[in-house]
């Protein structure tokens, strides 16, 4: 792999390992660009909602100055990038991204872990209502449209408990939408390794007959992923049996 753009980091509270270990990882593997996309601090305006996988608002700057001072260390070897991954809450998003703003990120990737605006949802993985899949599509259509967003990971993740027709018509909407768009869909290494129910054939068989661009992400959660070559290769292998459009080179 020549590039991953979904990178976490301690400061979520569910990954392991320095960043810089991170980075070094990254160029043992040769890899030519390496995104860091920790789960974005939410800035939940006026509300004392404690969102728990992700980093604190007031760990924003300090997490750009580790990011930026380890891209200038190692400038020579990668190009290292400041990204978030985040969710689209449509009554929150445009403060949360004025609040990111002010460490200017290269990128934000879109992961939807939660509908709505996350308060009192369950966790995308395990919805089971087909009106729950159609939300999730409508959502992140809606999402991808602001601009924000310069890929979608896990693009599945919303599964497949529900009726064959309705998946096959709701990841079909999913695929011309985000086509529609130009935005990548992403093949998701750690759901590939940890035998998830992402990524499956169901929807990028879709993406393959809709021509999406498709694009390889670690969501590395330990350093030593960003250079597990035969988790790479596997990705790579799957995106070729399923006939999609691997994108190969650095993008962002
Ligand atoms: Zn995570
Ligand atoms: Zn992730």
């Amino acid at each position: 792999m020549l590039y991953n753009y979904h990178t976490h980091t301690t400061r979520c509270r569910h990954a392991s390992g320095t960043d810089r270990e991170y980075v070094e990882n990254a160029i043992a593997a040769g890899m030519k660009t390496l995104g860091i996309s920790d789960h974005a601090p939410y800035l939940f305006k006026n509300l004392s909602y404690y969102s728990t996988y992700r980093m604190f608002t007031d760990e924003l700057f300090e997490y750009a100055e580790s990011v930026r001072s380890l891209a200038k260390e190692y400038e020579k070897d990668i190009r290292v990038l400041l990204g978030f991954e985040l969710e689209y809450y449509p009554d929150f998003h445009k403060g949360e991204m004025e609040f990111l703003s002010q460490v200017k990120p290269d990128y934000c990737i879109m992961g939807q872990h939660f509908l709505g605006n996350e308060m009192g949802e369950t966790y995308c993985g395990h919805l089971d209502k087909p009106e729950q899949l159609t939300r999730y599509v409508s959502q992140v259509l809606e999402g991808l449209a602001t601009g924000d967003f310069a890929y979608l990971a896990h693009p599945d993740v919303a599964g497949y408990n529900f009726p064959q027709a309705h998946i096959q018509k709701e990841y079909l909407r999913l695929c011309e939408g985000a086509k529609a768009l130009n935005i990548p869909l992403e093949i998701n290494l750690l759901g590939l390794l940890t035998h998830r129910h992402y990524p499956n054939k169901q929807l990028f068989d879709i993406a393959a007959k809709v021509g999406n661009d498709v694009v390889l992400g670690v969501d590395a959660h330990e350093p030593k992923y960003l250079s597990d070559k035969a988790l790479h290769e596997a990705g790579k292998q799957m995106a070729e049996k399923l006939g999609v459009k691997l994108i190969e080179q650095p993008f962002i």
